[in-house]
């Protein structure tokens, strides 16, 4: 029987494209994989209760947007042979998207609009096929994210794809003055492809919201597992920053600079792969560099923290300070004494490595957080370190040359 994991992982290899009258998105891979995919997704599609796993919801109520969704015809009888086909339970949806367009988010006019007329069905560079919100059957709350909710969601055609849906309120964007930048997120986004970078499968939009149909991260944050157990054993935090090393070689290898790496913008898939989420700092930078102060403060750099230009390696100093704080619970430079002190500290590379933290996570974490960002470890280096090999699953898939 094909596990929540399996086909999850499957997911993560498809393209929702576009494909003339056809709602059965495409396959990115060859030919011959289509196939078990598509098997796969039948089961995931079947009416009988998938064996209950802790991520997903007890609740098996879930309402479609429009009306009540009708219940099923009952699934043929089956050989008694065969197993039972799970499906996936995408848990009991609370109308939040009603209840929030009633009261939240006026219409936007004039250039911002037509910034904000986000469609993926029309994109240049990867059209997706044309997405309604009619198209979804809608399941429980994930969370509430800046602009608007975040709903687990089910495709209603076949093959029944499950989602996260993500609301964006057209109207506090433009309140915020974020427009360009949430339109350049989506369009980075987009055009991303790697285990562990969240996958956009497509998105549009109403009157008044932008729907972002994102890969479902199906054991959430990595800021609450973080928050929960204080700190990671150093095996854990290896991995973690194994799969952040890839990813972020892989962004820049696309000339995007992430520059706001951060727990809270981390997620974790169904097998606890992370993912990286969130792009509203990410900045293409095809040869140039950038000056504008952004990002959170503890994970800032010192040229940064001193206005001066910077690079790529930006996320290397902010690689270093997360292995810091998977291991310690918390910054290298954070100061309960203000903001001042703790630029001072970053500034100063004002590091202390506390004595439980064995040598070879001492030595990669010395060697990231360097005040010159030339002299920072390269990112496949992190990925050859002695403390990032050692706790490597043998199983662990690359998409880069480990050489
Ligand atoms: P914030 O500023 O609070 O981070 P945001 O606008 O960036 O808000 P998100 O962080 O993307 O919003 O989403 C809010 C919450 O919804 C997340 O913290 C997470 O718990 C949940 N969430 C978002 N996307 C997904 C996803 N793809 N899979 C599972 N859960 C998700
Ligand atoms: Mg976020």
């Amino acid at each position: 029987m094909a596990s929540i994991a399996s086909v999850t992982r499957q997911l993560g290899a498809l393209e929702i494209s576009s494909k003339p009258n056809t709602s059965r998105p495409t396959h990115e891979k060859k030919p011959s994989q289509s196939k078990n995919v598509s098997q796969l997704l039948s089961k995931f599609a079947a009416p009988n209760p998938f064996p209950v796993k802790a991520t997903i919801s007890k609740s098996s109520s879930q309402t479609s947007l429009a009306t009540k969704q009708p219940s099923r015809p009952p699934s043929p009888p089956k050989p008694a042979t065969k197993p039972a086909q799970p499906t996936i339970d995408i848990g009991r949806y609370d109308g939040g998207l009603e209840l929030d367009n009633e009261s939240r988010g006026e219409k936007v006019h004039g250039e911002a609009a037509e910034t904000l007329a986000l469609d993926s069905s029309v994109s240049q560079t990867r059209p997706t096929r044309e997405w309604h919100l009619t198209d979804f059957d809608i399941g429980r709350p994930l969370g509430k994210g800046k602009f608007g909710r975040v709903y687990m969601v089910r495709t209603k055609g076949e093959p029944h794809y499950i989602l996260a849906l993500k609301t964006l309120y057209k109207s506090e964007i433009v309140q915020s003055r974020v427009e360009k930048q949430i339109r350049r997120e989506i369009e980075i986004q987009q055009n991303l492809r790697h285990p562990n970078i969240l996958r956009l499968y497509g998105y549009f939009h109403d009157e008044k919201r932008i729907f972002l149909m994102l890969e479902f991260a199906g054991k959430g944050e990595l800021y609450k597992q973080l928050t929960k157990h204080g700190c990671f054993t150093e095996k854990r935090s290896s991995r973690y920053i194994d799969q952040m090393a890839d990813a972020l070689n892989y962004l820049h290898s696309k000339h995007v600079i992430h520059r706001d790496i951060k727990p809270e913008n981390l997620l974790l898939g169904i097998s606890g792969e992370l993912k990286i989420g969130d792009f509203g700092w990410s900045v293409h930078a095809p040869g140039n560099r950038r000056t504008t102060l952004c990002g959170t403060l503890d994970y800032l750099p010192p040229e940064m923290v001193e206005g001066r230009d910077h690079s790529e390696k930006v996320d290397y100093w902010a690689l270093g300070v997360l292995t810091y704080e998977f291991i310690c619970g918390a910054p290298p430079f954070e100061d309960m004494t203000g903001y001042n002190a703790t630029y001072k500290r970053i500034a100063k590379v004002d590091l202390r490595i506390p004595p439980k933290v064995s040598p070879e996570a001492r030595d990669l974490i010395t060697k990231l957080l360097q005040y010159d960002p030339e002299k920072r470890l390269p990112l496949d280096e992190v990925r050859r370190h002695p403390w990032v090999v050692k706790y490597r699953s043998k199983g662990h898939s690359t998409s880069m040359p480990m050489s």
